[in-house]
């Protein structure tokens, strides 16, 4: 009677091995591996982005400022150019609205010069910015690829489990509270082997020998355990 319900806590033990493997298969897919690299890929490559957008955002900000005064500029010398066109003025105001136009002429050059300079320092801070938006989207793309090929393998592995939890019901059906309250301490100090099997003088979970005399004791009581692990010991 004792020997039945030790061999079933053998099938017991068989079935959550079999649960073990395959929860720690669903946790350790190369995909998930991957996918947190890619995450953390583009949380920092998203980091990069964010300064590099600011960074253009306030040259787009100055240029803004350059290109309003350079209209401002040419605004004012088109004026001043139509009134010496349409003339009328005195020798000194001509004189006077002449050299103004000149000095409006020169503002007009190095502000022009200015935009052209931002200019060409806003082209490879946007090309940065564009090269960042590329990579996230890249990496976005491979983590959607990773993430249905995880969930693909996921559904597989669960549909196993299920499968497995049901046959554990049947077997805990046999297996009184007592032992199983044993089974399950001994499952979590012992690498999930609690219950090993007892082999020419040789305990299976620990793959050591006992000697006839100590293999006489550990048999004689209700509960065999191995001497050196502790294990209940089936034969
Ligand atoms: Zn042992």
């Amino acid at each position: 009677m004792e020997m039945t319900s030790l061999a079933d806590l053998l099938d017991l033990q068989a079935i959550d091995l079999q649960i073990d493997r395959l929860l720690e298969q669903r946790q350790s897919l190369p995909e998930l591996a991957a996918y947190k690299t890619a995450h953390d890929e583009q949380k920092r490559n998203e980091g990069e982005r964010d300064q590099v957008a600011a960074e253009l955002r306030q040259l787009e900000l100055e240029l803004d400022k350059a290109e309003g005064e350079l209209g401002i500029l040419e605004a004012k010398l088109e004026e001043h150019e139509t009134r010496l066109f349409a003339g009328g003025m005195s020798g000194r105001e001509t004189e006077h609205m002449r050299l103004e136009v000149q000095s409006l002429k020169g503002q007009r050059e190095a502000m022009e010069e200015k935009v052209l300079g931002m200019l060409e320092r806003i082209d490879p801070v946007r090309e940065r910015l564009s090269g960042f938006e590329d990579e996230i989207a890249r990496i976005s793309g491979a983590k959607s690829e990773l993430e249905s090929s995880i969930k693909g393998q996921w559904k597989v592995i669960d549909g196993e489990l299920a499968r497995k939890e049901e046959q554990k019901l049947d077997a805990l059906v046999p297996i009184d509270a007592d032992m199983l309250e044993l089974y399950d301490k001994l499952r979590v100090i012992k690498e999930g082997v609690a219950v090993a099997e007892y082999d020419h003088g040789v305990c299976g979970g620990c793959h050591m020998a006992l000697s006839p005399a100590e293999e006489e004791e550990a048999f004689s009581t209700d509960l065999p355990r191995c001497v050196h692990c502790r294990r209940i010991l089936v034969r």
